[in-house]
């Protein structure tokens, strides 16, 4: 009995070693796989980032995808996938690889933050703006607070949904400290235009003082006053706000001169109203604003008249806008004395130089070069707000975009 318990006792410690032995040589093993994948993870990043530099993408994507898929673990991978696909136009796979991260619960909340930015920036992509909407909204208040709001901002202004426009943008200078009061002094405006253009007069006036409390004196708020006090049926007023508009951004006066006119007629004053016109073209001489003034000299005045001050713009401000004007008013004054010779001479210029200076007067936005024939308080091409200058160029057109 004695003998079997001692070898009991002696084999313990063998069979101990063995098994220490064992566990050692498994445990070996197994480094020696992990070894192997991690060096085959590496072969095949390598071949995914070589295929992306010899440009060729979709087997690079297809690599990388098979990554992935392999290692949960690699969440910047996801990232950088997704937004290639975003990039490509492949909205369905981005939202597919960012839905994935949304959904996983072992994510790090900056991690979960970035992928419902990412998920709700390739909704917008998609078009589908209440599921981005929803997305951006669950980014918390870490590192993508701020570019979440950004992307709410642009949405709301793609819907025209000015009021939460201004609620984003108010939300985005307190997290960004940067001011955002030429956004919604617009977005402002753009509810006060809605409400005129609908004759909702109190909403028209609540919308165009809020925009002036933003931006004092701003131009198209006080643009927008003045028609609103023309609504109102009150010209006298409508005079006196776009009269800061004449002294305080005289190059905007174009854009209203018909109605200045159109105030001043009302009031009996049409000459007053001219007279102030004709001064602004000492400094303003500029297409549209020339072409109201010269047509109500021409009604007013007389040719004469439209024919002198012409002629004065072209020694101060030549263009090919002036050098039109000042050909339809000589045609029209030799129209009753000149040979038929003469006349045809006149039309065959004016006509030349009515279509180059169709052709070539643009506003110009002055963030991403979008050249347009009418005047955008936001660019169409950019969206940026109040970019482009109030002056049309004539200029030969670059090769940018254009309409
Ligand atoms: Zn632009």
């Amino acid at each position: 009995m004695i003998q079997i318990e001692t070898a009991w006792l002696l084999l313990l410690p063998i069979m101990f070693g063995i098994g220490w032995l064992a566990s050692r040589w498994d445990l070996r093993l197994e480094n020696r796989m992990d070894e192997r994948e991690r060096m085959r993870q590496q072969r095949s990043t390598f071949k995914g980032l070589s295929l992306l530099l010899n440009e060729q993408p979709d087997q690079a994507i297809e690599t990388l995808v098979k990554i992935a898929q392999l290692d949960p673990e690699t969440i910047e991978l996801h990232f950088s996938l997704g937004n290639l696909f975003r990039r490509r136009g492949e909205t369905e796979r981005a939202i597919r690889v960012h839905q994935h991260l949304v959904n996983r619960d072992d994510l790090k909340p900056r991690d979960r933050d970035h992928a419902a930015y990412e998920l709700g920036r390739d909704f917008l992509r998609a078009g589908l703006l209440d599921r981005a909407e929803a997305s951006l909204n669950r980014v918390g208040s870490g590192k993508f607070a701020a570019p979440a709001k950004e992307s709410l901002l642009e949405m709301y202004q793609i819907e025209r949904d000015w009021k939460k426009a201004i609620t984003a943008a108010s939300q985005l200078e307190k997290l960004q400290g940067k001011s955002h009061q030429t956004e919604i002094a617009q977005f402002h405006c753009e509810l006060g235009q809605e409400a005129l253009q609908a004759n909702d007069l109190s909403g028209a006036e609540k919308s165009i003082q809020e925009a002036l409390g933003v931006v004092a004196n701003h131009t198209r708020a006080l643009i927008l006053q003045g028609d609103y006090l023309m609504a109102l049926g009150q010209p006298t007023q409508a005079i006196e706000a776009w009269s800061i508009v004449a002294s305080s951004h005289p190059a905007y006066m174009h854009l209203i001169a018909d109605r200045w006119m159109k105030a001043h007629t009302d009031l009996d004053q049409s000459a007053a109203g001219l007279e102030r016109l004709c001064e602004l073209l000492n400094t303003q001489a500029s297409g549209e604003l020339l072409d109201v003034v010269h047509k109500q000299v021409m009604n007013i005045r007389g040719l004469q008249a439209a024919n002198t001050i012409i002629s004065e713009v072209m020694q101060h401000s030549p263009s090919l806008s002036a050098l039109s004007k000042l050909a339809e008013t000589r045609l029209a004054l030799e129209e009753g004395n000149a040979n038929s010779e003469r006349l045809m001479e006149l039309k065959s210029i004016l006509h030349l130089l009515r279509q180059r200076t169709t052709s070539l007067a643009r506003y110009t936005c002055g963030n991403c070069g979008f050249r347009a024939r009418r005047f955008y308080w936001q660019c169409p091409g950019c969206n940026s707000w109040e970019a482009y200058s109030p002056r049309r160029s004539e200029g030969v057109a670059p090769s940018g975009p254009s309409m």
